[in-house]
């Protein structure tokens, strides 16, 4: 470890509500997403190992960490879980992982509007449970949604189940407004509306550290996943075009291999 990374160290214990990873093991593995479905990022970012992990669990954690790799020039890549896959979350050169999922509560849900104000760190299918009790769920989902994060949705992901009737996450109307903390000499909590959170939708954390967002969601419905199986390739297209042109509430259609549905 070098004298420079001994000395942000020391300004990180000083830091109030701030966890700190040093453990070899663990710093490897929080390093890494899942790039290893690719051969060339795997060649790329094997080697890609950050100097130290930290998981704020408030907002002047997330602004002192910010500030102190701003004062020693050190990279700061964010992540959430760590399903991105290709390498989003995979510091390239060294410095500091911030994992935000000690930020991971509901803060306000609206039922006139069905607005759910919700920390950057919370998994969505913590999310799913609580909109739940309100009779609401999530527009759009990942199939990772079970254990990853809404804010690494937002930052590193597009769209998913739910995209046949909601589009994209960068479609209007999805993302309402965000929080975000900036990296500069003095980084502040910034509020964003729809329109001011565009360039941060979808930018890998790269000019912000998303704190909070503010996501329309959708009445909750029970739906189900079912796979059809099909022989021939012109009858699956036939099919996939009139299930999305019927009277059906479909959330997501696709056409798999039968080997990825094995
Ligand atoms: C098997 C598999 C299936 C997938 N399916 C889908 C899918 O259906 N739809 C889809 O859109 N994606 C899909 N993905 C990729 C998708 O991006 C992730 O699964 C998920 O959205 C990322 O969430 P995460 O919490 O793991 O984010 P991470 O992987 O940790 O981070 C993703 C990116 O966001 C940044 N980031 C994280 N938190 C913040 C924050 N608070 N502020 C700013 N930046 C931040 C990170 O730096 C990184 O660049 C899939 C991935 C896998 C491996």
């Amino acid at each position: 470890m070098t004298s420079n990374s001994l000395k942000f160290l020391e300004k990180f214990r000083e830091v109030k509500n701030l966890e700190i990873i040093e453990s070899q093991s663990e710093v490897k593995r929080l390093s890494k997403d899942f790039y290893n479905y690719s051969p060339i990022l795997t060649e790329r970012l094997d080697t890609c190992i950050a100097d130290v992990v930290v998981r704020p669990s408030d907002h002047n954690a997330v602004k002192k960490v910010a500030k102190i790799c701003w004062e020693f020039s050190i990279p700061l890549t964010l992540r959430g879980s760590g399903t991105g896959n290709y390498g989003q979350a995979v510091p390239l050169f060294k410095g500091v992982v911030m994992q935000m999922s000690y930020l991971n509560k509901l803060e306000e849900f609206d039922p006139d509007t069905g607005f759910v104000k919700v920390q950057s760190g919370c998994v969505m299918g913590d999310l799913k449970k609580q909109l739940e009790k309100y009779g609401r769920e999530l527009r759009l989902l990942p199939s990772t949604w079970k254990t990853a994060t809404i804010g690494g949705f937002i930052a590193g992901g597009s769209g998913g189940i739910g995209s046949i009737r909601w589009g994209f996450l960068r479609d209007p109307g999805n993302l309402i407004g965000l929080e975000a903390v900036t990296m500069n000499e003095k980084p502040d909590l910034l509020k964003f509306d729809a329109e001011e959170s565009e360039p941060l939708n979808h930018a890998y954390g790269t000019n912000g550290i998303i704190t909070s967002l503010l996501l329309a969601t959708d009445i909750k419905r029970k739906w189900y996943s079912i796979v059809i199986d099909c022989i021939e390739f012109e009858k699956t297209i036939e099919i996939l075009k009139t299930l999305t042109s019927a009277a059906i509430d479909l959330k997501l259609g696709a056409i798999l291999e039968e080997e990825i549905v094995d």
